[in-house]
């Protein structure tokens, strides 16, 4: 592991743990943007894990038809397991002590296996919803092979402190005070953000709140048409996720040094590692069996 930086934050890697090619944004398939960060006192954290290796080598059987040939079409590569992309770091896979989750649907967790040692940290509400897997949506989102090697969870109810304008964030179990874990209910009965302090300061992976950064940024709200569509049909609870994401536009307002971005969104993930896509995919390409969302 390299050493920590000397600033109060740590060193975090940007990392995309998937390809959907069946979806677009102006061209570009989605992503699933994944963090790893660098901890001096709990090793390797990783914020969602994307895909794993399992979901990488033969989708069909880990993730279902419907997602595979669908309205999803993963890459079939299993570089892009986030476990794969750390060994290429050079570090070791068994360093990855903790994982925190966004939320635990089944473009999220996929890497959960690939980890089977790590404390999964994630909203109680989240939690429940995903074991209980009430109803049409959560049977479909939820998928219980995920976490079939029954990982050690640690789960986190409502109470917490303010931060930046949101409530309820906590710090986490084992974990320093630069990574919490901020409620944005609404895509997901228990969906969350997380924080991180890196070396330039606080970032916010705000998971699915949003998909189109129009929906944080600015004054009012825009979101492409088909993005908003795509958005209602996989919510839990409209009310909350657009009441959320005017705190997110408050906060953008507020604070323009935090960097939020959303898991999906390719241009922000490009944004984020600040050069050309590394494993040269979530390429423009024609869009043909694709389907645009913005
Ligand atoms: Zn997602």
């Amino acid at each position: 592991m390299t050493a920590p930086a000397a600033a109060s934050g740590y060193r975090v890697h940007h990392l995309n743990c998937a390809c959907i090619q069946r979806l677009r944004i102006h061209g570009r398939q989605l992503a699933c943007h994944c963090l790893l960060v660098e901890t001096p006192s709990a090793g390797l954290v990783l914020v969602d894990t994307g895909l794993g290796t399992p979901d990488l080598v033969d989708p069909a059987e880990r993730l279902g038809l419907m997602f595979t040939y669908v309205y999803a079409k993963p890459k079939r590569d299993p570089s892009l397991a986030a476990v794969n992309q750390i060994r290429a770091l050079g570090f070791d896979p068994r360093d990855v002590r903790h994982i925190v989750m966004t939320h635990m649907d089944l473009d999220h967790v996929g890497g959960l296996s690939d980890f089977p040692h790590a404390t999964v940290h994630l909203h109680k509400l989240e939690f429940d919803a995903a074991m209980q897997r009430r109803g049409f949506k959560a049977k479909h989102r939820y998928l219980p092979k995920m976490w079939a090697h029954m990982p050690r969870f640690a789960t986190y109810s409502e109470e917490g402190e303010p931060w930046m304008g949101f409530e309820a964030v906590r710090g986490l179990a084992g974990l320093p005070p630069e990574i919490l874990l901020v409620p944005l209910f609404g895509h997901t009965l228990g969906h969350c953000g997380v924080a991180v302090r890196d070396t330039r300061g606080w970032l916010l992976h705000a998971g699915d709140a949003y998909f189109d950064p129009r929906e944080v940024n600015g004054p009012q709200r825009h979101c492409a048409f088909q993005v908003g569509l795509f958005q209602a049909m996989v919510q839990t609870r409209r009310r909350d996720r657009l009441s959320n994401q005017a705190r997110l536009r408050a906060l953008t307002a507020a604070h323009p040094e935090i960097r939020v971005f959303s898991a999906h969104n390719p241009f922000e993930y490009l944004d984020a590692i600040g050069k050309p896509d590394p494993a040269g995919s979530l390429h423009r390409g024609r869009p043909d069996s694709a389907w645009a969302l913005a």
